[in-house]
């Protein structure tokens, strides 16, 4: 069994989808280890997203996931990273395809609804990050 961090983002939350989002996960298989409501800091934002700090859409992206609350969560199952992406869909709502959690929900390449660790390195990395390195 595999573990994987997954974030669904402010703009699940203030929508009303965290339920929704929630559901497709947990009757895809895949297990709860954590759960936990956090309103992330511009700190926090700058740890996760490390890689695009630099980028130009990377001021806009740290104002909206620090612009509520998001759900921060551990899930587990055989291949959670890759299974999660693959529930998750592309990242671009516009493109990722019916089906998919942005297909069906998301219509932004930004606001796109939740995030899962793309590699066993960033899931150690993430899960390390979002819920300490003790209890990962
Ligand atoms: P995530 O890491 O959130 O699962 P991802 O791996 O599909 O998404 P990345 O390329 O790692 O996508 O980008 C991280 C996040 O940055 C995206 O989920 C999205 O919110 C935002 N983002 C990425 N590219 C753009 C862009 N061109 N314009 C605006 N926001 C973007």
């Amino acid at each position: 069994t595999q573990r994987t961090f997954v974030l669904i983002k402010p703009d699940a939350v203030k929508r009303g989808l965290v339920g929704e989002i929630l559901g497709r996960y947990e009757a895809k298989g895949l297990g709860i280890e954590k759960l936990e409501l956090r309103q992330v800091t511009g700190e926090l934002a700058d740890q996760h997203y490390a890689e695009h700090v630099e980028r130009d859409f990377y001021p806009p992206l740290r104002e909206f996931v620090t612009s509520g609350p998001s759900i921060a969560m551990v899930l587990s199952g055989d291949q959670a990273i890759e299974v999660v992406r693959l529930l998750n869909g592309a990242t671009d709502g516009r493109a990722a395809a019916p089906g998919t959690i942005r297909g069906d929900l998301a219509l932004s390449n930004r606001e796109n609804l939740v995030h899962g660790s793309d590699s066993e390195e960033s899931a150690a990395r993430e899960i390390a990050l979002w819920f300490g390195a003790e209890q990962s």
